[in-house]
């Protein structure tokens, strides 16, 4: 079984924890599990195992500091909630680190699953983003959580901006209907009309959801390059203890099969000669740069400092015969041309 395979294993039964998990540990049990996932499990699912550490901060920000404005309670009541939702989230992403959104995420299954079908209707594979394109977007995840999760939370709390801007970012996000919809229910799919705010954080949500359908086929995992909760971990990505490595000299040839491969389009993966560390901030540690770097420990996966993945010549091969229907992708097809294209047809 190659890394891609695992991956799609563990992402597949976890997407089935986090998404009907609470059927089977019923919901006082999953009520008290983390509650702080640094990963989309949506807590709108009514059976999900897990919820989101963006719902608690956003609805934390919001209430707490209303009522310290309010003058109902001290500042550090307000903060200790959301000490402890930031406590536990560091505590989650210092064990597994980004490996919650290339591992774990509901969404960034579905969207992977998006990927294969798009594949497999041929919609993807000529092109990827293009290095300019992916320069311009890499900004907006930064809005999102700054805006969404911190700053609108916090004006609402203080009372310039209406209740509804209390929990904005789950007023937009994708999983919260791909999630509920799973579930066979359609009560996130809606249009709210209750105020103007509402109604347009709803239409939104609802026409960010189709897009990242509609792109999901045609372009790699869309939602993530925008998404929050890919910020907040890139906040604290240097204390994870998963990390990607390179040791590039002498044997990175800079063939570029590492950023071809790579669903996040990081091409300073294959450039960067100096750098030891290249979890980058979009990273999520699925580990495809690995599998497809073709030659012997230049790109690894370390867990405590312990190499766990390495990239390998004779693994480079042995996946290239194992590679499954749903994997056909020619990377030598996508925009950049790496220098060894024989290596991977
Ligand atoms: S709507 Fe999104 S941000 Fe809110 S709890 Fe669900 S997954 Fe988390
Ligand atoms: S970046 Fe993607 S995989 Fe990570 S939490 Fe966001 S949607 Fe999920
Ligand atoms: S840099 Fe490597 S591990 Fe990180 S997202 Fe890209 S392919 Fe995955």
């Amino acid at each position: 079984m190659n890394l891609s395979v695992m991956r799609k294993t563990v992402q597949g039964a976890l997407f089935f924890l986090m998404v009907y998990g609470g059927y089977w540990l019923g919901p006082y049990t999953t009520d008290k599990l983390s509650k702080a996932l640094p990963a989309l499990s949506c807590a709108y699912d009514p059976l999900s195992a897990d919820y989101c550490a963006l719902v608690p901060l956003q609805h934390q920000i919001h209430h707490g500091l209303e009522r310290v404005f309010a003058g109902q309670m001290p500042v550090w009541m307000a903060l200790l909630p959301i000490a402890i939702t930031l406590g536990t989230f560091l505590v989650l992403f210092v064990l597994f680190s980004k490996a919650f959104c290339g591992w774990v995420c509901p969404l960034g299954f579905f969207q992977d699953m998006l990927g294969i079908i798009g594949q497999k209707l041929g919609l993807q594979g000529k092109q990827s983003l293009t290095d300019s394109t992916v320069d311009k977007i890499r900004p907006v995840k930064w809005l999102m959580l700054s805006l969404l999760v911190f700053g609108f939370p916090l004006l609402a709390a203080a009372g310039y901006v209406d209740e509804a801007w209390g929990a904005p970012f789950c007023a937009v996000c994708p999983s919260r209907i791909m999630t509920t919809l799973m579930t066979g229910s359609t009560d996130q799919l809606y249009v709210d009309s209750a105020s103007a705010s509402l109604t347009g954080l709803s239409i939104v949500g609802v026409f960010l959801f189709g897009l990242v359908i509609s792109l999901g086929l045609t372009v790699r995992q869309p939602f993530c390059r925008i998404c929050p909760m890919l910020a907040l971990q890139a906040i604290f990505r240097k204390v994870g203890l998963l990390r990607l490595v390179k040791n590039a000299t002498p044997r990175c040839d800079k063939c570029g099969l590492c950023a071809n491969a790579c669903p996040m389009d990081i091409r300073e993966i294959h450039t960067e000669m100096h750098k030891h560390d290249i979890t980058y901030p979009d990273c999520t540690l699925c580990g495809r740069c690995v599998e497809f770097c073709p030659d012997d420990k230049v790109l690894q996966l370390r867990y405590a400092g312990l190499p766990v993945f390495s990239s390998s010549s004779q693994y480079f091969k042995d996946r290239k015969q194992s590679q499954k229907q749903w994997e056909t992708i020619s990377l030598a097809n996508l925009h950049r041309k790496p220098k060894a294209p024989q290596e991977i047809q």
